[in-house]
């Protein structure tokens, strides 16, 4: 039988152990934290957003296209769902993106632990990986020096994860190996995660949560546009817009380029359309300026446009209304409305972020996830220089790299 050792049982290393033994291969997995899969019961807010039916390679950005299709022309998202069916998953579908039925990440957890235990795979938890020797024997080519033995195998799975969310366990140690293997590391930077800006009046707006529409400018440049529910912190954004957006923001600050994000805080309307319904509506009263505009949208986000434009809550309306100037900063205001600027100075560090960009240089590796460099060793999920959108996209890349990698160490 081949032995295989899997380095870290997260979601893709729980995978490819799994596939391997289907296949054959004796498998142990290698875990430093006391229980496997802890990260799992953290994602889709303990529900699990596991895949995508609405799933397609551009939801993805990598260096490597073509490892992409490989590895999803290999196992997909139908093969997903085949898998977890085959588990006795039932699953839910809301609007494409897939949940346990249970809506508990556990269930996807335990599901996967039941079949571990089933096929007989030797789990070693709090277990320290120090090293990683190559062998010239070619019965086994590897040793894996841990801090409860040395393991010989004839195949190592690198599934260590990144440096997001390090208090589930993946705290990047899993590129230090890599490095030490030869492998080039793209820079790994926070991805899916919330954005700090300069602003000091963030704390009068926290805890607001609107649907809107974020734009990301880098160097006066238009990147991305993204709609959705924003949610502002004491600090700066958040929410799925910003989430979408992050990864591109943290490459452009890790170069010293200058993000802005452009905020749209009333997404359906154009900036005629508000001030047609404003003068309608408050046609012939004699209201303050914040009981004109109130109806239109949260307290909170209005005040604020107020203290930016410089106005006086309690003015007037007609009196803006009836002089040129007024208008002119009536005007100004449903513009910040319609195109709120602000100054995006860092992301939010790796604790916060759900997934890294960055990782094992792909042109390093074969389509079956094998290192160009080294004959026996492999690589599955976060580790590889992928990264997926939100979505139930990087537990997708999880399942389907570690199935890759599985099969081709058992079969190789
Ligand atoms: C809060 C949160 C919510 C998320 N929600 C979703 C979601 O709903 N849908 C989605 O698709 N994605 C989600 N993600 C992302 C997704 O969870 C990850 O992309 C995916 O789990 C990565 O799997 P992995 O196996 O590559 O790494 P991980 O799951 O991080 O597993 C790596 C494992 O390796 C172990 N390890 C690391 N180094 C060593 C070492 N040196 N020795 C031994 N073991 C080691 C770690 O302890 C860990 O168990 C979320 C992430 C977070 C943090």
């Amino acid at each position: 039988m081949k032995k295989i050792i899997v380095i870290g049982g997260g979601a893709s290393g729980m995978m490819a152990a799994i596939t391997a033994a289907r296949h054959g291969a004796a498998v142990t997995i290698l875990e430093h934290k006391e229980r496997i899969g802890k990260k799992i019961l953290m994602t889709g807010n303990g529900k699990c957003n596991l895949s995508n039916l609405s799933f397609s390679n551009d939801n993805y950005y990598t260096d490597t296209p073509e490892l992409l299709e490989e590895v999803f022309a290999e196992f997909s998202e139908k093969d997903t769902i085949s898998f977890f069916e085959g588990l006795g998953l039932l699953i839910k579908n809301k609007n494409g993106y897939l949940y346990p039925m249970s809506e508990q990440a556990s269930s996807v957890l335990d599901l996967l632990r039941f079949e571990i235990n089933r096929r007989k795979i030797q789990v070693v938890t709090e277990c320290e990986v120090q090293k990683i020797n190559q062998k010239q024997s070619n019965k086994e080519l590897f040793e894996v020096i841990t801090n409860k033995g040395t393991y010989l195998s004839q195949a190592v799975i690198l599934a260590c994860g990144s440096k997001a969310s390090p208090q589930s366990g993946s705290d990047g140690s899993g590129y230090a190996f890599a490095k030490q293997l030869g492998h080039h590391i793209v820079k790994p930077l926070p991805a899916l995660v919330q954005l700090r800006c300069q602003e000091t009046y963030f704390k009068a707006v926290a805890g607001v949560r609107c649907e809107a529409n974020v734009r990301l400018m880098v160097d006066g440049k238009f990147q991305k546009e993204e709609a959705g529910e924003l949610q502002l912190t004491e600090y700066g954004i958040s929410g799925i817009p910003v989430f979408q957006l992050s990864r591109i923001a943290a490459k452009a600050l890790d170069t010293k380029k200058k993000v802005l994000a452009e905020i749209d805080l009333m997404p359906k309307f154009s900036t005629e359309e508000i001030e047609n319904f404003l003068t309608k509506s408050n046609e012939n009263t004699n209201k303050s300026l914040q009981e004109a505009m109130l109806g239109i949208m949260n307290k909170k986000l209005l005040f604020l446009m107020f203290k930016i434009n410089d106005v006086k809550a309690n003015d007037l309306w007609s009196t803006y209304r009836s002089t040129q100037a007024g208008l002119h900063r009536i005007r100004k205001m449903i513009e910040t409305i319609k195109c709120w600027q602000v100054t995006v100075m860092a992301t939010n560090p790796y604790a916060n972020a759900q997934v890294c960009c960055g990782g094992v240089d792909g042109k390093e590796l074969t389509g079956k996830l094998e290192s160009k460099k080294i004959n026996g060793l492999f690589f599955a999920g976060e580790i590889i220089d992928v990264d997926g959108i939100c979505g139930g996209y990087n537990l997708q890349w999880a399942w389907s790299s570690g199935y890759v990698a599985g099969k081709s160490a058992a079969r190789d």
